[in-house]
């Protein structure tokens, strides 16, 4: 039996998030700038090399796998990745494989999932404003993340929508999307905008609406109980008295939720992040490739394990923006 991933702040690592690709089929103006230079397809990991990166996580003890990106389902035979998985699951090594997807690609995709094992998707959607939704996402068409909701829906998926606040641009919808969100029976996290890379002219900070002054708006409407139930994860939830919902907040910049933190993150290209906000990270593609013998990349992992830091230190509470990152989100995955 191999010993569990365990890092210096006595945290067991079970959670991987992987981000198969950096390319997406939108632009969100808070995710990308428009004219973004992606990776040359000979550095990405390929889908065996991704199969056999996962693979080693879970005999390492990850029991959760979360698929982003980018967007995860613009990576051709993405299913074959995900059918792959899909026998971790069957062998009870791997408890959950999800993913984190713009929905563009759900109406194809929704029942392949299905078979392959995952039970639960995020559904990233800023808004139910069919012109907002083209300005957020550059790219995106609002009708045809709604056609992926359903079909997801219909195969049998889970649903939780992925809301980022954003100041001065959905504060007037929120309670169109908690009613909406409740009349469908899906799940509900809002996200506050963090520093990932440079956006050109966005001005992040105008674009920061801090979840304290989001919950304040929803008290007026509805009878909030604080939950106490964690995920692991950066969450804390409220429940809505009046509808029943339960409701994430994920608040890097409001709260600090290193503490409990029991995942980490690999990119398409086989580096291994330990923490979302910090610049460190340990490279696996050359281990990987050093040799056909698993025991040199699980001795790569447990190292970089061994260097997970204690914590973020994003602050947006002075007039710049302090622990400001340099990568995209969508080079490490949200
Ligand atoms: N393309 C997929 C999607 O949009 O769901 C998966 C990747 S995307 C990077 C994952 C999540 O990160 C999305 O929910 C997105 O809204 C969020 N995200 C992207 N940039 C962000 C930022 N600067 N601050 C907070 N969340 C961000
Ligand atoms: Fe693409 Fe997701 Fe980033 Fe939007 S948030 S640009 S959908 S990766």
């Amino acid at each position: 039996m191999n010993a569990p991933l365990i890092d210096p702040f006595q945290r067991a690592i079970s959670y991987l998030r992987v981000s198969v690709t950096d390319r997406c089929d939108f632009r969100c103006v808070y995710c990308m700038a428009e004219n973004m230079q992606f990776l040359p397809k000979k550095e990405l990991l390929t889908l065996e090399e991704l199969d056999r990166m996962c693979s080693t996580f879970i005999d390492l003890g990850v029991k959760k796998l979360r698929i982003t990106g980018g967007e995860p389902l613009v990576r051709r035979e993405i299913m074959t990745f995900f059918n792959a998985m899909g026998r971790h699951l069957d062998s009870g090594a791997l408890d959950e494989l999800t993913l984190t997807t713009n929905g563009s690609q759900l109406a194809r995709f929704a029942d392949q999932l299905y078979a392959a094992g995952v039970r639960r998707v995020n559904v990233s959607l800023d808004t139910l404003n069919e012109d907002k939704f083209a300005r957020v996402t550059r790219w995106g068409r609002l009708p045809q993340v709604l056609k992926g909701i359903d079909a997801a829906q219909a195969a049998g998926l889970r649903v939780k929508i992925n809301v980022v606040a954003l100041k001065g641009f959905n504060e007037d919808e929120m309670f169109e999307i908690v009613d909406w969100c409740a009349s469908r029976d899906m799940d509900l996290t809002f996200i506050e905008v963090m520093p990932m890379g440079d956006m050109g002219e966005t001005d992040r900070i105008g674009q920061y609406w801090p979840l304290s002054d989001l919950r304040a708006h929803l008290a007026q409407r509805y009878t909030l109980t604080e939950l106490t139930k964690r995920t692991g994860g950066p969450a804390r939830y409220v429940r809505l008295e009046e509808t029943g919902q339960d409701i994430g907040f994920i608040t890097p910049l409001t709260h600090n939720f290193c503490e409990s933190c029991n995942r980490v993150r690999l990119t398409c290209t086989g580096e291994l992040y330990m923490c979302l906000g910090q610049e460190d990270m340990a490279d696996l593609r050359a281990p990987l490739r050093a040799s056909e013998d698993d025991r040199v990349l699980q001795e790569a992992i447990r190292a970089a394990i061994s260097l997970k830091p204690k914590g973020h230190d994003f602050d947006y509470s002075r007039q710049d923006v302090q622990g400001q990152m340099s990568r995209h989100m969508s080079h490490t995955g949200g």
